[in-house]
């Protein structure tokens, strides 16, 4: 690494396909199961339910195995301190910061205490970062008295305060004019308007901007324009607002912006509002699953592709729009697929509506060829030079790889940012925390490190954190999903670590299963995260597989979601659009009509469709909800077994993610026995997360009772909202409120209702054959069922991660199979 590799791959047949992930693996398989349980436990900190008992010894052999790693990176002298903490070249030394060098000097001192060492020793050996926030809390507290003579007369006494009060100069002074105030009120005003005046220039350095009048001219020609430049040319956020200040948005019209992913509808949303000096949410809105963050005023409307999707349902023609953008186009996911269909036919009755399709790739003869010959607008980018270096053989574990290329680079390297590309947020949240760990071992040895993880649930008040500038003398180190690939544009990048692997869906229309999983990424993919480097100079990409590997194993492009996705969702949507005859729906590629039929028949057993194909009124009402068509009936049924409060609930709960709780390393009994307490009497996972939001709601929607019961407040909020808009929307489908208040035999029906194809029974050995499948499947450890093992069980999904494990399991009556399901369901006799 480092040096471009100079011949290709020794002719090694070897694929990166399989290559990089099959060593890992490997290694993995060799691993015994029990530890490789621990190791899950590991890398998902909020994981509950397992007797942890060799994860704290595996987390610091894990750890030893990166400080091998980098010690072999760095150095032969790195061990000079007794293996404490690094010796780094003394330019480092003179570059760290005195505070760091005082922490060492705490450090020290504390090894002259044995017992303070055999404590540190014991636990990392490291200084914590908490203790030295204590350590500096402490000395902040005290607050020294009395003149500076050393006790001499009588003695300066110290006051030791618990805490520190914080204090706030007032604006306006006491008995003063008034005059201050208006000071700081201009200020304020002269900062506000400086930065408008910022914001203004760098639009206009923008390389579209020198394209508007053009790009203007040829949208009021032309209906449907396809669009392509390069990432950050800046035809998310700069367009519409061209759009709008054309007049599109006059007579109370609106322009949408879809996006493939809800982190970059929200952030561009934002960063959009900003640039208009307008409060997101009034002019500028957004809108996503759950969350609609627009109003009356909103004339610039991001959203997610499947939100503009839904928006058909309500409105077919889009009326109140006068202008589409189809963004990220080249991402094809399932939903941008769909719209394209969908928008191409409004067009041909709407000759006032213009079309925007936009894309980063040069690959816009596609597009064109599908909406009848449309032009292409290219808007010539920037685009630095970008050296690629590939590694001179596969890497066995491209997470130890990638943390060790960060702390080379950011040793190596002149300054400039680095963006790694992981495949989600556990893999983010590992990375994050070795290189936190690694960071704190080299103390003040090296220049800052400032870890900004991005990925799709990251909490909103986080996502900022990657648009703000790096301070003078740190570097900043984005580690991110996917979505830095293209959706979001991050300025100062100069590095980029592409381990070439992403998350993908994948579906196997003969079970009707589908998965995620880590796959390499095509070409495409590869040359965009590259291309993320050389945006304001000339940049470089360390990719962490061969270059025999890039040019024989990836391919061109990735398979658009529409060909490796269940299309219930899809299907009843369409359906309840009044497309009948899905075959001849006008799609870009076709899906497999074996995954069409999968997903008609999915929706006949649901009971969603009748036998010739037609939306039924419990399918009408299921295509309301945003969710899974099997969640969907879920809440249908619920109206049948009178418990809508119990399963809407439930479905809120499931929806709001599954990091419902945590489990802190030094309070694991605790959490456990607060969690099991939410399964008394064997409840079943459904019923469990029924009453974990019943009892938060007594508390009267308590943060403090989150903290005491070790459940995650965030996701709690979440499940709130997501609980209010599925409530409106039982009034909507015309479902009645009712509560089967302890009947958790109704509940379970109901939730069988839609789950019944999710049947498994324990076998002799203790594991679950899954009936549709004929797959052997596991109870999930984090599940509450996982050591009742009742004879059958219906479960809400299936999780691979060493085995195909069933996450959130109840217990189920065979007989009910019969009794919900007697199409789907028959007696063996
Ligand atoms: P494109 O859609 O062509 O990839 P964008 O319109 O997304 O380009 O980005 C243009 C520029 O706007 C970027 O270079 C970046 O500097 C800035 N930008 C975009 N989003 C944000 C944000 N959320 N915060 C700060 N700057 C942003
Ligand atoms: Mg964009």
């Amino acid at each position: 690494l480092g040096r471009r590799s100079e011949a290709l791959d020794r002719g090694d047949t070897s694929e990166l396909r399989t290559a990089s992930r099959q060593a890992y693996l490997e290694k993995r398989k060799k691993m015994k199961v029990e530890e490789m349980q621990d190791e899950i436990i590991d890398n998902e900190f909020i994981f509950d339910g397992v007797k942890m008992t060799n994860a704290e010894e595996m987390e610091l052999r894990r750890k030893k195995e990166i400080y091998d790693l980098v010690k072999v990176s760095v150095g032969k002298d790195a061990d000079a301190d007794a293996g404490d903490y690094y010796r780094m070249p003394d330019a480092y030394d003179a570059a760290a910061n005195v505070d760091q060098a005082k922490r060492f000097a705490v450090q020290r001192q504390r090894y002259d205490d044995p017992e303070a060492a055999a404590r540190d020793g014991k636990r990392s050996n490291f200084f914590s970062e908490q203790e030295a926030w204590e350590e500096q809390q402490i000395r902040k507290s005290r607050l020294h008295f009395g003149s500076d003579d050393g006790g001499r007369a009588g003695g300066g006494y110290e006051l030791v305060l618990e805490g520190v009060v914080d204090f706030v100069k007032s604006t306006v002074q006491a008995g003063a004019e008034p005059d201050g105030e208006m000071d700081e009120l201009a200020e304020a005003i002269d900062a506000k308007v400086t930065l408008q005046r910022e914001l203004q220039d760098e639009r206009k350095n923008l390389p579209v901007y020198k394209f508007k009048d053009d790009l203007l001219k040829a949208i009021d020609k032309y209906q449907v324009l396809i669009i392509v430049g390069e990432t950050g040319s800046g035809k998310t956020t700069q367009i519409p607002q061209y759009l709008h200040e054309a007049g599109y948005t006059a007579k109370g019209k609106k322009i949408a912006c879809t996006q493939p992913r809800r982190v970059a509808a929200m952030s561009v949303a934002a960063r959009v509002a900003q640039e208009m000096g307008v409060k997101l949410g009034h002019e500028v809105g957004y809108s996503i699953r759950f969350e609609d963050c627009t109003s009356d005023k909103t004339v610039i409307k991001y959203m997610t592709d499947g939100m503009l999707l839904r928006e058909f349902l309500g409105e077919p023609d889009l009326a109140s729009y006068s202008v589409v953008m189809v963004d990220e186009a080249h991402e094809r996911t399932l939903s941008t697929d769909i719209l394209f269909g969908l928008v191409k036919d409004i067009a041909r009755f709407r000759p006032d509506v213009k079309l925007l399709i936009s894309s980063a790739t040069l690959n816009a003869e596609k597009f064109s060829d599908f909406f009848d010959e449309a032009p292409i607008f290219k808007i010539p980018g920037r685009r630095y030079k970008v050296d690629i270096h590939y590694t001179t053989a596969p890497e066995a574990d491209y997470i130890a790889a990638a943390v060790v290329t960060v702390l080379q680079l950011h040793v190596t390297q002149p300054a400039g940012d680095i963006l790694l590309f992981l495949t989600g947020q556990e893999e983010i949240e590992t990375v994050e925390e070795m290189l936190k760990q690694k960071m704190r071992t080299f103390g003040g040895k090296m220049a800052e490190l400032v870890i900004c993880p991005i990925y799709a649930n990251l909490p909103t008040e986080l996502q900022a954190k990657i648009f703000e500038p790096t301070p003078e003398g740190s570097r900043k180190v984005v580690v991110a999903t996917n979505i830095a690939e293209t959706s979001l544009t991050i300025d100062g990048i100069k590095y980029v670590i592409d381990p070439g692997f992403c998350k993908l869906k994948s579906y196997n229309p003969r079970t009707g299963m589908e998965s995620l999983r880590v796959e390499p990424i095509s070409k495409a993919s590869a040359d965009q995260r590259a291309g993320r480097s050389g945006r304001t100079g000339s940049g470089k990409c360390f990719r962490l597989f061969t270059e025999y590997n890039f040019r024989n194993d990836l391919d061109d492009d990735t398979v658009p979601e529409i060909q490796r996705s269940n299309l219930a969702n899809v299907v009843l949507r369409l359906k309840a659009l009044g497309i009948n005859d899905l075959v001849s729906f006008d799609f870009m590629d076709p899906p497999a009509s074996e995954a069409l039929l999968k997903a008609l028949e999915e929706l006949f057993a649901l009971g969603a469709l009748n036998s010739r194909g037609e939306l039924t009124k419990t399918g009408r009402r299921m295509a309301e909800f945003p969710l899974d068509p099997m969640l969907s009936k879920a809440i249908v049924a619920s109206e049948k077994y009178k418990c809508s409060e119990e399963v809407v609930t439930i479905a809120a709960m499931l929806s709001a993610g599954n990091a419902v709780f945590y489990r802190p390393k030094d309070k694991l009994v605790h959490a456990d026995t607060a969690r099991q307490a939410f399964h008394a009497g064997n409840v079943g996972d459904h019923v469990a997360l029924l009453n974990v939001y019943n009892a938060w709601k007594e508390s009267g929607y308590s943060s403090q009772w989150c903290r005491g019961n070790f459940v995650q407040p965030r996701t709690m909020k979440r499940a709130r909202d997501v609980r209010d808009q599925l409530e409106a929307l039982l009034e909507r489908v015309e479902i009645e409120h009712c509560s089967g208040v302890g009947d958790l035999g109704a509940i379970t029906k109901a939730v069988t209702a839609g789950y019944f194809r999710n049947a498994a029974r324990r076998q002799k050995d203790g594991s679950y054959r899954a009936v549709k499948s004929r797959q052997t499947v596991f109870v999930h450890p984090s599940s509450g069922m996982a050591e009742v093992t009742p004879s059958w069980v219906v479960y809400h999904e299936l999780v691979l991660t060493t085995k195909e494990y069933m996450r959130q399991v109840t217990e189920l009556k065979p007989e009910w199979l019969l009794e919900i399901a007697p199409h789907y369901y028959q007696r063996r006799d």
